[in-house]
């Protein structure tokens, strides 16, 4: 695809050849492990290497993976992509690929929960030294690197308490100093993060959230802006298996199709809730970086082209029971993991128990809420209700 083509035409037309599949709009879905040679040459020619069109076996990468991994290669204007089966498994390879016993490693202290659990649980045990840095250090990561630091892990904003890092600032001092960049930018997609634009190296998606949209498959993605990067992360991916299904790749490839339109409406009707919330007088805080009050709200609106239906907002003091009450009661905000489906979903956040770095001080409880793309006066009406129930149980 043309890397002058715009993102909306990029997600209708990226990842499909009708003229190479009989005219069919859709690419077909490749089910497959096995792949069979016609000559001893035409084998020797599959192992050379991992590129596109490159065959060896069902989990190393097939038509089906690579019409994935195409839209969003073309989206984020990189060298390449790695589809695997969760977000957690690029959180994984992307961790993996580059460090060694003895590395340190740099990670985001707002960094996704089950990430933060992969660095201290599993690299630890390989020799890898895991340190927490305070998500709004910008250009001051500087003074964390050792000579042995060997990659810098952001999230922007983070996903429970959404603060705006200086992505521009932190890549550029690494690179300054050969240290690899790696970017969760599930939240913003590349619509509205440019990753590799503000100097990130390798980028990670759970697109089990807006890519796939639907809440109805496991999918992670990593996207790498050069070669060298990508061939690194690739190799590793094999070595480890990762890989994903044939199904599961065809509903992520089909949820780009609408990823633009979707992730506007998430934008419009998250924005309006999160004012709504705003004037609340139960509401201390609403953690949106698009709302001018946020404390990120400068560098998002300096590097971010949009927002999506992710958010917090913070309680006044009230009682446990007071927020169970709002909660349990809850009709169309349903609680449960994950986001980025069509759904509306709230869940209480606790970010304060898993902090090392830096503090994290709220006037009361915390809760996030993914907006879904149900009418707005029914959404906020089943919030009304919630804090309705929250002011009884006092
Ligand atoms: C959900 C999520 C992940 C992990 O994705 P899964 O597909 O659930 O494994 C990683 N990073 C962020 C920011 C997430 O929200």
């Amino acid at each position: 695809m043309s890397k002058s083509r715009r993102p909306a035409t990029i997600l209708a037309h990226a990842g499909r050849d009708p003229g190479a599949n009989h005219g069919m709009v859709n690419p077909p879905v490749y089910h497959t492990s096995t792949v069979i040679w016609p000559t001893v040459a035409a084998m020797d020619a599959a192992h050379t290497g991992f590129e596109h069109g490159q065959y060896s076996y069902g989990r190393v990468g097939t038509p089906t993976s690579e019409a994935f991994e195409d839209v969003v290669t073309a989206l984020e204007g990189g060298y390449g992509s790695i589809a695997v089966s969760s977000g957690l498994a690029a959180v994984n390879v992307a961790m993996t690929a580059f460090v060694k016993a003895g590395d340190h490693v740099l990670v985001t202290d707002s960094v996704y929960g089950p990430g933060r659990r992969y660095g201290d649980a599993v690299l630890s045990r390989f020799g890898v030294q895991v340190e927490y840095y305070d998500p709004l250090i910008g250009a001051g990561i500087e003074a964390l690197f050792r000579d042995n630091t060997r990659l810098v892990y952001l999230e922007s904003p983070g996903s429970l308490t959404f603060e705006v890092q200086d992505v521009p600032a932190i890549t550029a001092a690494a690179r300054a100093q050969g240290i690899v960049s790696i970017l969760d930018n599930t939240w913003a997609t590349p619509l509205y993060f440019d990753a590799f634009g503000h100097g990130v190296d390798v980028t990670v998606h759970a697109a089990t959230k807006y890519m796939v949209g639907h809440s109805d498959a496991m999918m992670g993605i990593v996207g790498a802006r050069e070669k060298s990067v990508w061939s690194q992360l690739k190799t590793f991916a094999v070595q480890a298996g990762h890989c994903a299904g044939p199904d599961d790749l065809y509903l992520a490839q089909r949820g780009l199709r609408t990823m633009g339109v979707r992730l506007r409406q998430h934008q419009e009707n998250g924005l309006e809730v999160a004012r709504w919330l705003q004037a609340r007088p139960e509401v201390s805080r609403v953690l949106h970086p698009a709302l001018p009050q946020d404390p990120g709200h400068t560098t998002w609106k300096r590097d971010f082209t949009g927002a999506s239906g992710l958010f917090s907002f913070v309680l006044k003091p009230a009682a446990k029971a007071q927020v169970d009450a709002m909660l349990d009661g809850m009709e169309l905000f349903q609680m449960g993991a994950s986001w980025g489906g069509y759904e509306s979903l709230i869940t209480p956040i606790q970010p304060e128990k898993i902090r090392t770095a830096t503090h994290w001080q709220a006037e009361g409880p915390g809760i996030r809420l993914h907006v879904g793309l149900e009418d707005t006066g029914d959404l906020i009406a089943d919030l009304e209700a919630g804090f309705d129930r929250l002011r009884a149980g006092a």
